[in-house]
């Protein structure tokens, strides 16, 4: 991989913030762009801007085919059988309480149990919280070791006859754990329990390959894999998405409307009511054809090399505590100066031109389960570079030096 060629395609990484060079480490929060998909937004709007699926004319027809060609390139991507499985909605969020309203509507009755993991994201808790509390159903949890790691073999003591569906993150936001879907999945399907795979941390770093894990459900964001944001993608297997009600009702969505009743479009467009964010979808394409010519494989091998040097680096750092040391992680760090809160850390280093997050990574029951209140969390992309992790090594240092006495 030629880095340097690499950042040359982010405009945005050759700023600098308070005089330092930018080093952006907070790519699981959102990736930088790089102009490819900046110039399909920008074409978009100058030569094709129309709305999609309901007009006869010229632009509209290139519109909704610029549009169509994306869900065509998702498909592609996450490899899945038929376009009619790829649903376009705001992100990973809006795919995953989407599937809970319509999934719970057509499948969920009083008693009835759904899993979600210890280490869910808030947007892979609450959405089934909300749909246990209107159904009367229950929501059962999936813990993980202090490594990080998830409990697969309690698996077969939570799932009852009562288990509906379980949901689970491929990738930890905030621990970087990559679980072994495949095999939950496996486990699932003895018990005929469908699987929702969040793999909003996964898409960009992980060859997704929906048909070979034989998920039900997959929920991805754009804007974590250099697209646009406000798009995403619920990925649903077509017998699910034919029984399962709409999530909301508008234009697009219907075949025929009358006060008598309404008939709805076919798939996907079933669930996709209202104007769609065709230009984000376009841009989504672009991304996608970026990722590809640099190579997911090639991607992943770097950013783990950078993972490694991070973790090697960090770690030696006297008085740093790491959260999440499973065996299989992507390029995501948390960790804790001891002694310092992890917000002064943030600010320390982001006066010197570093961008990490700080605070609980709407990983509430994480915090909860190492008895903290938040961490540091470096994240890193096919971007960053060895000679940024030692800028973050130094500020570390630097803020340990200031902040602990
Ligand atoms: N799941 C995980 C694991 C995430 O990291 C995120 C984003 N931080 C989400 C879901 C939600 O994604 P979005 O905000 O793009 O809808």
């Amino acid at each position: 991989m030629d880095v340097q060629n690499i950042r040359k395609d982010f405009p945005i990484l050759s700023q600098k913030i308070y005089g330092h060079d930018l080093v952006y480490l907070d790519n699981a929060a959102t990736t930088q762009k790089p102009q490819c998909v900046l110039d399909s937004i920008m074409k978009f709007y100058t030569q094709y801007n129309s709305n999609i699926h309901r007009g006869v004319h010229y632009l509209s027809e290139k519109a909704t085919e610029i549009y169509e060609a994306a869900r065509l390139k998702v498909k592609d991507f996450i490899n899945a059988k038929s376009r009619t499985e790829i649903v376009f909605t705001k992100g990973s969020t809006e795919a995953i309480n989407m599937l809970a309203y319509s999934f719970g509507e057509a499948y969920v009755q009083t008693g009835d149990e759904i899993i979600v993991s210890e280490m869910e994201h808030h947007s892979n808790i609450v959405p089934w919280q909300l749909m246990c509390g209107r159904k009367g159903a229950k929501l059962k949890v999936l813990p993980f070791n202090d490594k990080g790691e998830l409990l697969t073999a309690e698996l077969g003591k939570i799932i009852t006859p009562k288990t509906k569906l379980i949901c689970v993150t491929y990738v930890s936001n905030t621990l970087g754990t990559i679980n072994p879907v495949q095999g939950i999945i496996y486990q699932a399907h003895l018990h005929g329990i469908p699987v929702l795979v969040d793999a909003a941390q996964a898409i960009q770093h992980v060859k997704i390959d929906v048909q070979k894990l034989d998920c039900d459900f997959l929920a991805l964001s754009g804007h974590k894999i250099y697209a646009e944001t406000g798009i995403g993608v619920l990925y649903a297997k077509e017998d699910y998405l034919d029984k399962m009600p709409p999530y909301q009702g508008g234009g697009d969505m219907i075949k025929n409307v009358s006060f008598d009743g309404s008939t709805w479009a076919e798939l996907p467009l079933k669930f996709e009511a209202g104007t769609s964010n065709f230009v984000g979808a376009g841009s989504l394409h672009a991304a996608l054809d970026y990722v590809e010519t640099i190579g997911l494989s090639n991607i992943a091998e770097y950013e783990k090399q950078l993972l490694d040097y991070a973790s090697q680096k960090i770690s030696s750092i006297d008085g740093i505590t790491i959260y999440g040391n499973a065996s299989k992680k992507a390029s995501i760090i948390s960790f804790n100066i001891n002694g310092a809160h992890h917000y002064d850390v943030g600010m320390v280093l982001d006066k010197l031109g570093i961008a990490v997050r700080t605070g609980t990574h709407c990983t509430e029951p994480i915090m909860k389960h190492y008895s903290i209140t938040g961490t540091v969390r470096a994240s890193f992309a096919m971007y960053n570079t060895f000679e940024e992790i030692d800028v973050l090594v130094e500020g570390i240092k630097k803020a340990k030096k200031m902040l602990v006495n």
